[in-house]
């Protein structure tokens, strides 16, 4: 039985009904490859877990010099990303804050379920929190594509709802917290959303409905929208498409949900021996 939300299964639900279905309820593994090319779309999302490992063990105290002879040793991207972390100017400072939390989870109740996010860092300074997430997305999203997305909405208003104990047991206002994108290919050009009172509201009322709809659906329709089957894993199960898009043929929305499949999910991070 379902009893968790997140940021990836409500964008599923708002994408395609049925892909959460059978993804979340039904609990099917994937029965397609996602996207061609496929080899290389694998490397770049096993190059992309790999340094989410890195700037962890950055974040917890391991030397950055250290962590640049792994780099070096693994590939020209990896090398490149971590090079480009050490340099963006954004991200320099994090040792001077006072409160680093990378990859906290929160959670809180919603509706019938509980809501559930891990992080890649939430970091407190002077009263101000700010969420960063790493992206080694091979294009820089718009902000308004990313402004929309579940993951935006869901971890702002998330550390709103359930973030008290970071803060002296006081929940955050939302006009202390800032979600950043930070993309390790466009090391200057980080998507950086504030947060309002209104937006949070807005964000939590839509939490609300699309978690009763869930408890409550009898049926999950296929979506009408065909390209958002295009990368869709589960294509031939619902009779649309066998052969994965293209990701150079896609338009620039698909691109970037195409590019969202190989978003780094925590709980597939192992450990890493330094
Ligand atoms: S192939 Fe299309 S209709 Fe089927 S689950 Fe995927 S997005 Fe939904």
């Amino acid at each position: 039985m379902l009893t968790t939300l997140s940021q990836s299964s409500l964008q599923d639900y708002v994408d395609c009904a049925r892909r959460f279905q059978l993804r979340y309820v039904d609990r099917l593994s994937y029965p397609a490859i996602e996207s061609e090319p496929t080899l290389e779309n694998e490397k770049h999302q096993q190059e992309g877990e790999y340094f989410h490992r890195l700037v962890q063990q950055y974040l917890v105290g391991i030397q950055a010099e250290q962590i640049s002879k792994l780099a070096a040793a693994r590939t020209p991207n990896l090398q490149r990303w971590w090079e480009n972390f050490l340099n963006a100017k954004d991200l320099t400072g994090f040792k001077n804050l006072s409160g680093l939390y990378p990859e906290a989870t929160l959670s809180a109740p919603l509706g019938g379920f509980r809501l559930l996010a891990k992080y890649d860092l939430i970091a407190i300074d002077n009263n101000k929190a700010t969420i960063y997430d790493w992206k080694t997305y091979r294009k820089r999203p718009r902000n308004e594509f990313l402004s929309a997305r579940m993951q935006t909405r869901v971890y702002r208003a998330l550390l709103v709802h359930a973030g008290a104990h970071l803060n002296h047991n006081k929940s955050f206002e939302p006009e202390q917290i800032e979600m950043i994108y930070w993309f390790s290919d466009f090391p200057n050009e980080p998507a950086r959303f504030a947060y309002t009172s209104a937006q949070y509201k807005r964000d939590w009322d839509l939490l609300l409905k699309l978690s009763d709809e869930i408890k409550h659906a009898s049926d999950y329709p296929l979506t009408d929208d065909r390209t958002k089957c295009l990368y869709c894993p589960y294509r031939s199960y619902c009779e649309r498409g066998v052969r994965a898009g293209d990701m150079d043929q896609a338009d620039p929305q698909g691109e970037m949900e195409a590019e969202e499949l190989f978003d780094v999910n925590f709980e597939q991070i192992g450990e890493i021996a330094f």
